[in-house]
């Protein structure tokens, strides 16, 4: 394990050589990587030039091919060594996430336990890529459904999980016959060179991983581009904000390749009169400003009944008060900081926002722990008088907006009435409302959680959210089938030639 007291940039420097990454990757490059924790720069990392780029892209197409006749438990295999690499260095890969994105170390490790379950789930799955048999109409006639490998998948990633992201995508697409080519966020290369070298320890204790298997292109949007608009990948998983995936998504039409958006989420809870207040205070303090409101599922919209509001509000806003903000790697704090400048300045415009129309504010000032050059803030909980101004918005930064309502009806019309939907929860204890709001009248997101928050989602279910969330689907359940291309046959086993529908064709 690193040596914790040394200068930050040291112990990035450590882990990664370490895991045999060779220094002029990570020094003297165009791209200038600069820890959230105290703003000092962690490394100047290589990056792809566009001719590269192509380059790797074909020879993660020329991987694919050999790579799509391997039987997929055997493929299987090599998912297992790599959950073994992550098993065996993630510590390593905790504190390189958490030096890198600011994340505390329970969070960073968090992370790599959610890639190493991901890699166990996908292991079972190699021997589940189950297609169907399914009744002809026609006599001495078979009809089947069988699932192939799609080629080449890109994934294009967000800071904020910076490795998990990838393990949902590349776990799967391994499984399913397919090679990765990996567009990491350019504020998190360092993690990305990481896993990608955790990704060759495997493949050498495997044997035979044709060349380019995986491939990661370090670079910033320009790099994405090219990616997006090579004809020799059919499938595109990003995830990011809306923005980013309104463009990427146009592009990927345009060819009509297969888009896999993970997007911006404004996710909500209810929270009604029958609810148990103390667990709904744990799971709102968890929801709002865990991660420094970072995370897609982050909770930014409360919408409490008028009965439980004045109970529920002056008690959170103690917890708002005096809820621990500080360096995540020297301290307890439960809030690390922001990602950068930026974010910072983009949550002080929402609260601008908030308060030219009314809203409330408690919390949001900038608070110094490492310096000017790190963003640290109080989070900020506002009362709002409607669903009106920054509410509708995704801002990615802790701010948790409090409505008020009267009938479920009107907090299921609020909870829906913004154009993101990825998560959402309720806090009840009357079946009725618990099953009103999962049904489909309720909530109109990918996930609905009841009495948890929105955040935090296990591997096991499909992951992703509709509208302009982007309708994506990663990680549990089915979302393997993305990763692959569907072929229906139809086997005339007899000696006539009956045509479907009865059409006649005597010649
Ligand atoms: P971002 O959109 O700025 O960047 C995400 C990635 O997209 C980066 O790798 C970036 O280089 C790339 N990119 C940007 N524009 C591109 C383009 N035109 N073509 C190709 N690539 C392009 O997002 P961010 O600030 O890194 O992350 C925060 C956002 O990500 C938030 O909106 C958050 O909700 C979202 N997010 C969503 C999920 C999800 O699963 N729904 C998960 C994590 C984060």
């Amino acid at each position: 394990m690193t040596d914790t007291t040394r200068p930050l940039a040291a112990q990035a420097r450590d882990i990664l050589l370490s895991l045999g990454i060779a220094a002029d990757r990570i020094a003297g490059g165009p791209l200038r990587v600069v820890s959230p924790v105290d703003g000092s720069l962690l490394a100047e990392a290589a990056t792809v030039s566009a001719g590269e780029a192509r380059e790797r892209i074909g020879r993660a197409h020329d991987a694919f091919l050999e790579w799509r006749s391997i039987p997929a438990p055997r493929r299987g295999e090599l998912v297992r060594l790599l959950g073994e690499e992550l098993r065996r260095h993630k510590d390593a890969l905790g504190r390189l996430v958490s030096l890198e994105v600011g994340k505390s170390p329970s969070e960073g490790l968090g992370e790599v336990q959610e890639m190493i379950d991901i890699c166990d789930f996908a292991v079972g799955l190699s021997r589940q890529l189950y297609g169907l048999v399914i009744q002809s109409e026609r006599a001495e006639h078979k009809l089947t459904e069988q699932w192939h490998p799609v080629g080449v998948v890109g994934v294009i990633s967000a800071f904020n999980f910076p490795v998990a992201v990838w393990c949902w995508n590349a776990a799967l697409a391994f499984v399913c016959g397919d090679a990765v080519v990996w567009k990491p966020s350019e504020k998190t290369p360092l993690t990305a060179l990481a896993v990608q070298a955790l990704f060759e320890r495997a493949a050498s204790t495997f044997g035979g991983v044709p060349a380019g298997l995986s491939t990661l292109l370090v670079g910033g949007r320009d790099v994405g581009e090219i990616l997006v608009d090579d004809p020799r990948v059919p499938v595109v998983s990003a995830t990011g904000s809306t923005r980013m995936g309104r463009e990427v998504g146009e592009r990927l039409a345009r060819r009509f390749a297969r888009p896999i958006l993970e997007l911006g989420g404004n996710n909500a809870s209810i929270v009604t009169p029958s609810a148990d207040l103390d667990l709904t205070l744990r799971a709102v303090a968890f929801g709002a400003m865990g991660t420094a409101g970072q995370r897609c599922t982050t909770l930014r919209r409360l919408i409490v009944h008028e009965s439980v509001r004045g109970a529920l509000v002056s008690r959170l806003i103690g917890v708002y008060e005096t809820i621990s903000v500080g360096d995540p790697l020297t301290s307890d704090a439960l809030v690390g900081p922001l990602i950068d400048e930026a974010a910072f300045t983009g949550m002080a415009r929402a609260l601008d926002a908030a308060r030219a129309v009314g809203g409330k504010v408690h919390g949001g000032e900038r608070v110094n722990v490492n310096g000017p050059g790190s963003f640290y803030v109080r989070p900020a909980l506002v009362e709002m008088p409607g669903q009106v101004g920054p509410v509708i918005e995704e801002t990615f930064a802790p701010i948790l907006y409090v409505l008020t309502y009267r009938t479920l009806d009107e907090a299921i019309a609020l909870q829906n009435g913004v154009p993101q939907g990825l998560s959402s929860s309720i806090f009840a204890t009357d079946i009725r409302e618990i099953e009103r709001f999962l049904s489909a009248r309720g909530s109109d997101c990918g996930i609905a959680n009841v009495n948890m928050g929105p955040s935090g989602a296990e591997i096991g279910g499909a992951f992703g959210g509709e509208k302009e969330t982007g309708g994506g689907r990663e990680s549990g359940s089915d979302a393997w089938k993305a990763y692959m291309r569907r072929q229906t046959n139809a086997i005339n086993y007899g000696r006539t030639l009956p045509l479907a529908q009865g059409v006649k064709f005597n010649v």
